[in-house]
């Protein structure tokens, strides 16, 4: 059985983003516009020598009557429930918000084994939401980008002894 890795977090953060850059085809859509992506997908993901299953969380952007919180706690539950570990993104360039905090409420409650990722990392701006992201209590944060592929060696030996 493959390792299998959830990436979980509000909208906007670049999930999406770092899921395409591991499975290395554009398998789940990016957009600027919240709303394009659905529900859970799942790719195989390559990071140096680590093979290992990769699953993109989304489906919170659409507008239905079931709240924000409620469909969070849903797809994280079975995102969580399906992986093996999570990797908990935040955006750094926007530090630590209240939907960031239930997330990190979810994850510590379904006692989920959790990496933090902040992502956006790239650049001065981003300096202020790292130091922000060791409030969440989830440990250290990895630093990434997604977008420009900083950070995906340390993200590679945060795996490795799982995988
Ligand atoms: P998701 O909703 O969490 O899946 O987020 P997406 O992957 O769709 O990304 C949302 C927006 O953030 C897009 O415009 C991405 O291009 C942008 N984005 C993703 N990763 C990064 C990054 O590392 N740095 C910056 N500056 N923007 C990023
Ligand atoms: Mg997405």
């Amino acid at each position: 059985m493959s390792f299998t890795l959830a990436i979980v977090g509000r909208p906007n953060v670049g999930k999406s983003t770092l899921f395409n850059r591991l499975v290395g085809r554009k398998l789940a859509l990016v957009d600027d516009q919240p709303g394009v992506t659905r529900d859970l997908r799942e790719g195989e993901a390559r990071l140096g020598h680590l093979k290992f299953t990769v699953i993109d969380t989304a489906g919170l952007e659409e507008a239905t009557d079931e709240s924000l919180q409620g469909r969070m706690r849903r797809l994280t539950e079975r995102a969580v429930g399906m992986a093996d570990a999570c990797l908990f993104m935040i955006d750094a360039r926007a530090g630590v918000t209240a939907t960031d905090e239930v997330f990190a409420d979810i994850l510590r409650k379904k006692n989920a084994h959790v990496f933090l990722a902040a992502n956006k990392g790239e650049g001065r701006a981003a300096d202020g939401g790292v130091i922000e992201a060791y409030s969440l209590g989830l440990g250290e944060p990895l630093r990434l980008s997604a977008e420009h592929g900083e950070g995906m060696g340390e993200l590679a030996m945060m795996l490795a002894p799982l995988i």
